[in-house]
């Protein structure tokens, strides 16, 4: 766990475009130490890398768009996740369209295409991002904060009025085991209604049964209906996982959601790095000795904690 990661060798996919519902080619190929993950749009004339960092998030609408210099790439967040979860720090994501493939709609299908490459420990530590005081943002009645914690923890909660759905929270210490074992596999869902009115206006084309949980108003259409009872929250935390590892390391602390997305994951983020005495980056060798160190005593917002996962 402390020392960096890319993938061992070159490996591709083919999926469908969210957004476009064309086909697109993936390839994932290993990077140097402290590359972190960019992005390459092969179908464009210029080599230009896209860096996957919080700052170069475009768009949040529908998916999460990062781009630099004029050039841009979609719906990230899944493949993002798929890395995170898997402990990949360092790789190079080749796309020949304006996305990542959406595959069957969770992060399932790149963990198993991580899996298939296999890991590379590289020699050097990671650097980790240790959260030292609460920071937090809301919008509406959804927030989002981090408090300070001794290990990568989210307790999320979500709240919709859909009689499916309802209340549902969910709680995961994360490892790449609890990763693959409980998240990777919950995918996105959205109602029959809003995919109407995108397909409508020419967005979300992609979008199908095939790479989604549809839901109208009162039943799922999937035939195959649920993989587990709480794949929504849980396809969230997946979702939250992938737009948090865009800070471009480990965070080590507590994040702690209410009705939160993308958009607000990411105000998050630029809330954090702009309050500088909430954080500090470790060496990933000094935390091993500082682990039990950590005193407990200080953690603010137990209120918060207990009001969300009541
Ligand atoms: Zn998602």
């Amino acid at each position: 766990m402390n020392f960096q990661k890319t993938i061992k060798s070159e490996i591709s996919c083919t999926g469908i475009g969210l957004h476009s519902g064309r086909k697109v080619n993936m390839t994932i190929l290993p990077a140097g130490v402290d590359e972190g993950i960019a992005f390459v749009r092969t179908d464009l004339p210029e080599r230009n890398c896209i860096k996957a960092d919080f700052q170069n998030v475009r768009n949040t609408v529908l998916a999460t768009t990062i781009g630099t210099n004029g050039t841009s790439v979609s719906t990230v967040e899944h493949l993002m996740s798929a890395f995170c979860g898997m402990g990949i720090d360092n790789a190079v994501v080749e796309v020949n369209a304006p996305e990542v493939p959406i595959m069957d709609g969770s992060a399932l299908p790149f963990v198993n295409l991580i899996k298939e490459a296999g890991t590379e420990v590289q020699g050097k530590h990671r650097k980790l991002m240790v959260i030292e005081r609460e920071v937090s943002v809301s919008e509406g009645d959804g927030y989002a904060m981090l408090l300070p914690w001794p290990e990568f923890k989210i307790s999320y909660k979500i709240d919709f009025k859909h009689r499916l759905i309802g209340q549902q929270p969910y709680r995961l210490t994360f490892s790449s085991s609890a990763y693959e074992k409980e998240i990777c596999a919950a995918r996105t869902f959205g109602f029959l209604k809003d995919v109407e009115y995108l397909q409508a206006k020419g967005l979300a084309l992609g979008g199908s049964l095939k790479n989604a949980i549809v839901l109208d108003d009162d039943r799922i259409l999937n035939k195959e209906g649920l993989r587990c009872p709480d794949e929504f929250v849980k396809h969230k935390i997946l979702d939250a996982i992938g737009d948090l590892s865009l800070v471009g390391m480990p965070i080590i602390g507590h994040l702690i959601a209410y009705k939160s997305g993308h958009r607000l994951n990411n105000l998050l983020l630029r809330e954090l790095l702009a309050h500088q005495e909430c954080w500090k980056i470790v060496d990933a060798s000094f935390r091993e000795k500082s682990t039990e160190e950590f005193d407990s005593t200080t953690i603010p917002s137990f209120g918060a904690i207990r009001a969300v996962m009541a």
